[in-house]
């Protein structure tokens, strides 16, 4: 998946992509514009900065960041993931039905749910893991499929190239959420999507020290109505928190190999461990959609949920981990671990939530770039501590 960006490849990409607006000085970061205007010449002008939320210099240069390593023309920064979604959603009018892929994050359906419903946005979700099976769930007024892949929690995996295939004759956009991914490991744009997304608040921005949210597309038109809605609904990403991402995504290929290389050995511990029912990991050769991550992502990513065996009780595992947090969010250097169906599902009524998989003995793992045997001992360690129900 080396990919040739205005000559550079991915790693070198990731510090020398975008643009540096540094006012002539030569600073090799990219300054914090921190102001909300900017003096014109005279009356009449098209002056190139007006006004922050229109546009920012630290802002901008995150931008064009993200839009280079995701191989799109246009990025957006939000000031969330979800923030970032309701600009997306925002391209819809009322009577226009979404599709939703059956795993997505939490937060995608309440948004959905609660909100875009309301507007007259009418959605349904779909089992897209068998692309032939959801082709039925396209309505005439379907507009667009949001995907994740691997969703959220159970690490599925849906094939974005055959989507896009279908979507598109259907008349339909193709929307990825690839906060799982980033760019280093899996470029939609490249497998036919039309918008990709990101919750910038986990691997992008890598330390847990923020919230964003970006949006890349390659169609012009596209890239246009969007920075109409980024300029006229407002929730752009702040100058320091730009400046904050940048720094996180320069060191992003490092992060993802060790995060790999870690998650990887945790998923196969734990599926030779006798109290684990079952683990979740696309990297896993015995994993669901195992041949299409190969395909279309550089490898299986960082996030690892499991089951713990029947006779465990996880109200004790939780609180024995001594390495491993127990926190919402994931993608951070530090191993965070989530209980999806009380935290990052609590929003999904409980039937859904069951139907599609996320049990209440569901553990999801985010694991980070701390030294792997010291993550295994500790997660052994809660395991050996959960037993008696
Ligand atoms: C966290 C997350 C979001 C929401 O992003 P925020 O930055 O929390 O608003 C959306 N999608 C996925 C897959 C996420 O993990």
């Amino acid at each position: 998946m080396e990919s040739d960006m205005y000559g550079m490849r991915f790693a070198t990409a990731l510090i020398h992509g975008g643009v540096h607006e540094d006012g002539g000085t030569g600073s090799v970061n990219v300054p914090i514009y921190q102001t909300s205007t900017y003096a014109q010449e005279n009356i009449g002008g098209t002056p190139k900065w007006e006004y922050s939320r229109t546009g920012n210099p630290t802002r901008a240069a995150l931008e064009s960041l993200i839009a280079d390593l995701e191989e799109g023309t246009a990025g957006f920064a939000f000031a969330s993931g979800l923030a970032a979604e309701t600009a997306v959603l925002s391209l819809f009018e009322s009577g226009d039905h979404i599709l939703l892929s059956e795993n997505v994050y939490g937060g995608t359906f309440r948004l959905m749910d609660k909100v875009f419903k309301h507007f007259g946005i009418t959605f349904s979700l779909a089992d897209t893991t068998n692309p032939e099976a959801f082709a039925a769930a396209f309505t005439p007024q379907t507009k667009a499929i949001l995907i994740e892949s691997p969703a959220n929690p159970l690490l599925t995996v849906t094939d974005i190239e055959a989507t896009a295939k279908i979507a598109h004759a259907h008349g339909a956009m193709v929307v990825v959420d690839n906060t799982f991914m980033t760019p280093y490991l899996q470029r939609p744009l490249d497998l036919g999507a039309d918008i990709v997304l990101h919750s910038a608040t986990k691997y992008l921005g890598g330390h847990s020290d923020l919230v964003a949210g970006l949006v890349v597309v390659k169609d012009a038109a596209l890239a246009e109505r969007l920075a109409f809605i980024q300029n006229s609904t407002g929730g752009v990403l702040a100058p320091f928190d730009s400046f904050l991402l940048i720094r996180g995504i320069r060191t992003l290929a490092v992060r993802m190999d060790r995060h790999t290389e870690n998650a990887e050995k945790i998923a196969r511990h734990l599926a030779a461990h006798p109290a684990v029912k079952k683990v979740y990991y696309p990297g896993l050769e015995t994993a669901q959609g195992h041949d299409v991550q190969k395909k279309q992502a550089k490898n299986g990513g960082a996030m690892v949920s499991f089951e713990l065996a029947p006779d465990r009780d996880i109200r004790k595992f939780f609180p024995a981990l001594r390495v491993v947090t127990l926190a919402e969010s994931l993608g951070g250097v530090e191993s965070l671990v989530c209980h999806p169906a009380t935290m990052t599902h609590a929003a999904i009524p409980k039937e859904t939530r069951e139907a599609v998989g996320i049990t209440d003995g569901l553990i999801r793992l985010s694991v980070g770039i701390e030294d792997a045997d010291d993550l295994i001992a500790d997660i052994d360690w809660a395991i050996e501590g959960s037993e008696g129900k």
